[in-house]
């Protein structure tokens, strides 16, 4: 059976209330935290539930679906333009092959999974091309688990440095994933991340842009912001 709009409230609203006490016990303010919504696993019914609750953020982690979903969402925001404009970016999350940039610039607000220099110069070259600049985050394998994307945590202030050089990507935080595991296990990435991320920042590489973290899903979102997160990556805790 679909899932309800109503069990998508109480699930954003759970989350919320989640991420405001994480906030409280942590000194930091809401306002520091976005929601992207993961849709990997559901249809578009619940994402437009979602954008008329008020969701902006939106994550996919495969190149084809994400430019699949955004068309579908864009025609049916477009059928509504009167009613309420409403304005829709989508992440991509997951990890991304040179060869689908194409397919993943002209839809994408953010990409997530940069990890390495020649994919951060391919996204570059694009978007040169087509005169537009694109936000990305250089993910970093802080569980240090071979079968992990992102970079060696040991390359990462200096491929930050390589890439905050390339003018059409603009460098704006780091994004890891936690191995698979409950709330408490996720610390140690997160905090890895935090130290690389401030690293980083002391070092003036960036600049202003240089201002997010990418981290916490739906085990170890709480985890994620008492350890700095900015963008949590929330699928299941949503549309389950
Ligand atoms: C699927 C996915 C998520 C969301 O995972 P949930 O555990 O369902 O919240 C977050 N980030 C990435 C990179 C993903 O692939």
């Amino acid at each position: 059976m679909a899932i309800t709009k109503a069990k998508i409230q109480g699930n954003l609203r759970r989350i919320r209330e989640n991420i405001a006490s994480a906030c409280a016990k942590s000194g930091r303010s809401e306002s520091e935290v976005t929601i992207i919504a993961v849709t990997k696993l559901v249809d578009i019914e619940p994402i437009k539930i979602l954008v008329d609750m008020g969701l902006t953020e939106f994550g996919e982690s495969r190149a084809q679906q994400i430019a699949e979903r955004a068309a579908e969402l864009d025609a049916w925001l477009q059928r509504r333009r009167s009613e309420m404009p409403a304005v829709v970016r989508w992440h991509l999350v997951g990890h991304l092959q040179r060869n689908k940039v194409k397919t993943v610039l002209p839809v994408a607000a953010m990409i997530h999974s940069i990890d390495s220099l020649r994919l951060a110069e391919e996204i570059n070259a694009r978007a040169e091309r087509e005169n537009r600049t694109i936000d990305v985050l250089l993910q970093v394998n802080c569980s240090q688990e071979s079968q992990k994307s992102g970079c060696a945590v040991g390359a990462t202030s200096h491929l930050a440095e390589l890439i905050s050089t390339l003018k059409s990507v603009r460098l704006t935080g780091l994004m890891t994933m936690a191995a698979a595991g409950k709330h408490e296990d996720a610390r140690p990435a997160f905090s890895l991340l935090r130290e690389l991320f401030d690293e980083i920042r002391n070092e003036k590489i960036g600049g202003e842009h240089f201002r997010h973290l990418s981290m916490g899903m739906s085990q170890d979102y709480t985890v994620a912001v008492e350890e700095g997160a900015t963008l949590l990556r929330i699928g299941s805790a949503l549309f389950q």
